[in-house]
């Protein structure tokens, strides 16, 4: 697709930008990866996404956004916040305008790096009511940083409209599947491969994976145009 241009991915070493490491190294000469320690629960999670993209061949920049948890203590930095999610509301995980600034930061690193293309694994169809996970966001976000460094930047979404049992097929189709399934980290709890089974991570991710192993051995099915669950 843009076969002779740069990368940069935004990687935590969870199953969906594993995903999308392994789509960006299918359509880019080159690829690196940026992960954003902000003072996860789990500092494993870092060393998780060094490994894959050691693993991988890909350079990785980790930056510093531990200031994060100052401006929104919330359960994914503070064990003594539980994980939760009400009715209606937005789970107790969510961090008001993370991936804005993810991304911002995401973009001034592509730039540096020559890159202009920023693959994120955000989707809206497994909707956690996360508001700059829309396309829509995305998209306004894209015209915005261009205008900000009068650059080119084209954010590259490939995970939007797929549910996590598409997710898991896209990763089959990329072979990456056995890697995706046994060496990212999704969990919570901090369980690597299929996790604790408890929690709401890890809970999607099994419900995504059970349902793509029922259709799995039907041989061929269409490209992405399977109805949504
Ligand atoms: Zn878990």
């Amino acid at each position: 697709m843009f076969a002779n241009e740069k990368a940069v991915v935004v990687f935590s070493g969870g199953q969906d930008s594993t995903t999308c490491l392994f789509w960006a190294k299918k359509h880019f000469a080159e690829v690196e990866t940026v992960t954003f320690d902000y003072g996860q629960r789990h500092k494993q999670e870092i060393e998780v996404a060094a490994g894959i993209a050691r693993k991988l061949g890909v350079p990785q920049t980790v930056l510093d956004m531990s200031l994060l948890n100052q401006l929104a203590p919330n359960a994914l930095t503070r064990t003594d916040i539980d994980i939760t999610q009400e009715e209606g509301e937005l789970p107790s995980t969510f961090v008001d305008g993370r991936n804005l600034l993810f991304l911002s930061f995401a973009a001034v690193l592509a730039k540096q790096k020559g890159a202009r293309h920023i693959i994120t694994g955000v989707c809206e169809t497994d909707f956690s009511g996360y508001p700059d996970c829309r396309d829509s966001f995305i998209k306004s976000l894209n015209v915005t940083l261009n205008l900000s460094m009068d650059y080119p930047f084209v954010i590259h979404t490939p995970l939007m409209w797929l549910n996590k049992a598409e997710t898991w097929k896209m990763a089959d189709e990329l072979e990456a599947f056995e890697f995706v399934r046994t060496r990212t980290l999704t969990c919570y709890n901090g369980v690597i491969g299929d996790g604790c089974g408890e929690c709401p991570a890890c809970k999607l991710r099994r419900a995504g994976l059970e349902q793509y192993l029922a259709v799995r051995g039907h041989g061929a099915s269409s490209q992405g145009a399977e109805g949504h669950a």
